[in-house]
């Protein structure tokens, strides 16, 4: 009998979970309006006079795919979770930050800057005990005209 596998996210604090519209947890410094992901407690905006600490905000699921990258290799330990071939992008969200992350098609047929992409959690990984669960940035499919 095959025991159902806890769904851990890989690393805590990067998004909500669990959740069935799960969003990335990013902040924003009050004092300049910097967005950061992941959430930061320290302004990265060497301009601020850094006086209040940033606070924490849950960032659009939405975003535009800026540019991507398809790996052909497999990391080695302990990455080597990253299987190839698998795809990496750089995603820019309403927000005006680009936030880096595995996306769910290495279909290059699929994949055009520019298009809109949808975050969506899903297994890395898994080993005996556990799926261990990051954040994929997915395609919006687009109706044609
Ligand atoms: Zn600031």
């Amino acid at each position: 009998m095959s025991k159902e596998k806890r769904k851990v996210p890989i690393v805590d604090g990067l998004f909500t979970w669990p959740s069935d519209e799960p969003r990335l947890i990013g902040s924003r410094c009050p004092v300049c309006g910097s967005v950061q992901f992941p959430k930061s407690n320290v302004c990265n905006n060497p301009d601020c006079d850094h006086s209040k600490e940033p606070e924490q905000i849950l960032l659009s699921p939405e975003g535009t795919l800026y540019s991507y990258t398809i790996h052909r290799y497999d990391l080695r330990p302990p990455f080597d979770y990253h299987k190839a071939p698998y795809a990496i992008g750089a995603v820019e969200l309403p927000e005006g930050i680009i936030v880096v992350g595995r996306l769910t098609t290495t279909d290059e047929e699929k994949l055009k800057i520019g298009m809109k992409v949808r975050l969506k959690v899903g297994e890395l990984y898994s080993d005996g005990e556990n799926a261990y669960l990051t954040y994929f940035f997915e395609p919006v499919e687009e109706v044609r005209k």
